[in-house]
């Protein structure tokens, strides 16, 4: 079983959610609860991917690559 190391790569602009994927599996995820400053970070993810630190139960996998 992974452990999933999630990475933020997107946010999606009409749900608000931010967009994650497994570094490991590749598996893709949401955060479909972010709080405002973790919006705010985020806005920057497509060109700078960056390691979620909220803790991997806020995650919901997904398939396919979309918010809820
Ligand atoms: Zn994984």
């Amino acid at each position: 079983m992974c452990k999933h190391k999630w990475i933020v790569y997107s946010t999606g602009l009409i749900n608000r959610c931010l967009m994650l994927y497994c570094n490991h599996c590749d598996v893709v995820g949401t955060v479909n609860n972010p709080t405002r400053g973790e919006w705010s970070q985020a806005f920057y993810a497509p060109r700078n991917q960056y390691t979620w630190k909220g803790g991997n139960d806020r995650v919901t996998i997904r398939h396919p690559k979309k918010c809820a």
